[in-house]
């Protein structure tokens, strides 16, 4: 079955008492053992709704099995803590989401972890690749640049190698991008993105094997962050739009990297779906859509960041993104505030890039917002 239809149909829990053609919310945090052969607990990750939600996901993501999480990061970490331990390496792409950046600099070295950073290529990630490596982890597209690493090319050497790889699919979602036929072992999203969808939910979740996601389980009953019935519920209706919000979403965004790419008051354009962006033949041989984020970089001499922002009118600018309205961010003041301003303009985060996540609204009206606060 195609992905619009799966979000429709896969995963409902099928209620016989009552025939609803919904998953029912079971708010039970106690469920009766006798006679059964594993009883539901919300810590256990086994809850009826938890399960309508990774079948659901399972499917779109072309995996077995999942754990579902109450945070993106809780996702990430417990699935690094399933697969790395003392003693072992992991290498890590340097342009990794902030959080997942932050985790490893703040808590490896205490759990006994060796960890290299690498450019987001496939080459730069080889190369730092030692005798104890364990793990890999990466992102594409990366945030706020849109930068694409050749997936196909770190999981051939990797799985030859023994090496287990986890990619962060939070920007691509399942609809532009299924990296476990790539040859990724473990794909994790912030779900409080793409697949919640209207900025009202927190949660996350891996998607793997049904042996990886055992492992991964093990681990998260120790760590406990999982995620309750009503927000599994909201985030089961949501999924429902998936493909078709993101399939809007992605074409938006095409039309308005190509209207930035065109004024005169943009330095440049990160979107993967523009002919002249670095990683976009990659991009094409590995997604099936560019997505629905890009950045931009303002010519300061015409129009400040901070104006710009200032003059939107339907345009928020918020934090996050993936939800169904339009936001904009300044990554120098938000994602990426602690970093050095040294250090971002190496990595290329300059004070006029701005990122945006492209909603669901007519086109037309975003590209005339843009168009009356670049010229007010
Ligand atoms: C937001 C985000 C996360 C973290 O997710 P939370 O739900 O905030 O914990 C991880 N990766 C990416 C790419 C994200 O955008």
């Amino acid at each position: 079955m195609h992905q619009e239809t799966l979000c429709v149909h896969s995963g409902t829990y099928h209620d016989s008492a009552t025939r609803g053609v919904n998953t029912p919310i079971f708010t039970s945090s106690s469920f009766e053992y006798m006679d059964r052969e594993s009883c539901p607990y919300p810590r256990y990750f086994n809850t009826p709704n938890q399960a309508a939600v990774v079948n659901k996901m399972s499917s779109l993501e072309s995996g077995e099995d999942g754990v579902l999480f109450s945070s993106g990061m809780a996702a990430m970490s417990t699935s690094v803590l399933a697969f790395a331990g003392s003693g072992d390496h992991v290498v890590l792409m340097d342009e990794l989401y902030g959080g997942t950046h932050a985790f490893a600099t703040d808590l490896f070295d205490r759990l006994g972890i060796r960890y290299s950073f690498a450019a987001t290529d496939a080459e730069a990630v080889i190369k730092a690749i030692t005798q104890s490596t364990k793990l890999i982890i990466i992102e594409s597209p990366t945030n706020p640049l849109l930068g694409i690493i050749d997936i196909r090319r770190v999981t051939e050497f990797a799985r030859a190698r023994g090496i287990t790889t986890i990619i962060d699919n939070t920007f691509a979602t399942p609809v532009n991008q299924r990296p476990l036929t790539l040859g990724i072992d473990v794909v994790v999203h912030s779900g409080t993105k793409y697949m919640g969808g209207h900025s009202d939910i927190c949660c996350g979740i891996a998607i793997t094997s049904r042996e990886y996601a055992g492992r991964i389980l093990a681990t998260a009953r120790h760590l406990g962050g999982s995620l309750n019935a009503v927000s599994c519920y909201l985030l089961e209706r949501s999924l429902k739009t998936l493909a078709i919000r993101v399939e809007r979403q992605t074409q938006n965004a095409q039309r308005i990297a190509e209207f930035l790419d065109n004024h005169n008051f943009v330095k440049k354009v990160n979107y993967p779906g523009l002919p002249n962006f670095k990683g976009h033949s990659v991009a094409r041989s590995q997604m099936t859509g560019f997505g629905a984020m890009l950045s931009f970089e303002l010519n300061e001499d015409r129009v400040s960041a901070k104006t710009f922002q200032r003059r939107l009118r339907m345009i928020h600018p918020a934090v996050s993104l993936g939800g169904v309205e339009t936001l904009i961010c300044s990554p120098s003041e938000t994602s990426h505030v602690k970093m050095s301003p040294e250090e971002r303009q190496r990595v290329g985060i300059s004070d006029s890039l701005l990122r945006l996540s492209v909603g669901i609204e007519h086109a037309d009206d975003i590209i005339e917002d843009i168009s009356q606060a670049m010229n007010q």
